[in-house]
């Protein structure tokens, strides 16, 4: 059984964590970095679990253990596992809204430790929030184990409550563990980054994806592998993958490649605009990701002898198309435009308008295709 079962992949970081825990050298708090769907949460939730279980960290960490402690955690109904995630101000919105919203955020993770439950109220980590906390841990603490605190996504802790949370890591209550749970330091105030260890996650493994997938979401190995392909070392974005039909985006991605290599501004604009309604950066990273997708298999498709070829696709049954692509273009071709979509993918990450940047990335495809 490898190292916090319940985490795909990220051996780097468990070990760390695991180290620490063994030898009693645990930071007060960590910062877990990594985009969504990485394993943030799944991480630090394994570590409470194991901090907590009653068979001790070591069996903990190496198993699935089912002691009453382990239960609890499993369902992140443990006393010592607290959570900060964005929630409606008090005094606009009634109790029983704020608990309902609170309950359903937890009901995303206890279902998926890889869900990603839609923000609530103003989105933010408001300061009412982080003084309740700071009060819960004031009272009398379980004498096992160590009360662990989520704050995700940290990011979003507006600046009253990240000044009143950082006041509280500088002087932590005992058998207390903090894990702030972020994209990149830049989403968090510099002073709170500086009193945390920083963990960084990685993209995952095409493998560990697809066995992931297969594991757990009981999906048909072909499936598997070409979600992981396309998702980018992204679990979250495999399974949304799996579950929400690869073959709508594989779709979309082609509609997109050929409007813009047939200059075609109105339809251009149409996907554009159906792509960036209400979508998230991530939805959008994602499309951009069935765009290259293609580039991807039809460079492999002019490389590769058939047979092998066949073998690595993304667009596993699009064969025809794909070697459409790759006989009407050139090499050089498909890699400047794999390189395009990997600066755009860039920039949106960097908040650039997304429409913009998707116009932008049309016109470049145009040039290089037409
Ligand atoms: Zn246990």
């Amino acid at each position: 059984m490898p190292l916090f079962p319940k985490v795909i992949g990220q051996d780097d970081a468990k070990r760390r964590l695991f180290k620490a825990m063994q030898n009693n050298r645990l930071a007060h708090s960590y910062l877990i970095l990594g985009e969504d769907g990485l394993g943030g949460l799944a991480l630090a939730l394994e570590a409470a679990r194991a901090l907590n279980c009653l068979r001790g960290v070591e069996a903990a960490a190496q198993n699935l253990c089912d002691c009453s402690s382990c239960r609890q955690m499993s369902i992140l109904q443990h006393p010592q596992l607290m959570f900060l995630v964005p929630l409606p101000r008090r005094n606009a919105e009634k109790d029983e809204v704020i608990q309902k919203q609170y309950n359903d955020t937890l009901a995303v993770w206890a279902a998926d430790l890889y869900g990603i439950p839609k923000l609530s109220g103003t989105g933010m980590i408001l300061i009412d929030y982080v003084r309740e906390l700071w009060m819960n841990l004031n009272l009398a603490a379980d004498s096992f184990g160590m009360r662990c605190i989520i704050i995700y996504p940290a990011g979003r802790l507006n600046e009253n409550a990240a000044n009143t949370l950082l006041k509280l890591l500088e002087e932590p209550p005992e058998r207390c563990l903090f894990f702030l749970l972020a994209s990149s330091p830049r989403d968090l105030l510099p002073t709170i980054v500086s009193r945390c260890q920083q963990v960084v996650l990685k993209p995952l493994l095409r493998t560990e994806i697809s066995d992931a997938l297969i594991d757990r979401k009981h999906i048909g190995a072909d499936v598997a592998d070409s979600c992981a392909r396309l998702a980018g070392g992204n679990y979250h974005r495999a399974a949304t993958l799996a579950e929400g039909g690869i073959n709508e985006r594989l779709a979309d991605g082609l509609q997109f490649l050929r409007a813009a290599a047939t200059d075609s501004p109105t339809q251009i604009s149409e996907i554009i605009e159906n792509w960036t309604e209400k979508a998230s950066r991530f939805d959008i990273a994602e499309r951009l990701q069935a765009v290259a997708a293609w580039l991807h298999d039809a460079l492999l498709a002019a490389a590769l002898p058939t047979e092998e070829a066949l073998e690595m696709l993304i667009t596993s049954n699009e064969t025809e198309t794909v070697n459409k692509i790759a006989q009407r273009y050139t090499t050089a071709q498909l890699s400047q435009l794999w390189r395009d979509i990997e600066e755009t993918r860039l920039a949106l990450e960097a908040n650039v308008v997304q429409s913009y940047a998707l116009m932008a990335l049309a016109l470049k495809i145009h040039r290089v295709l037409r």
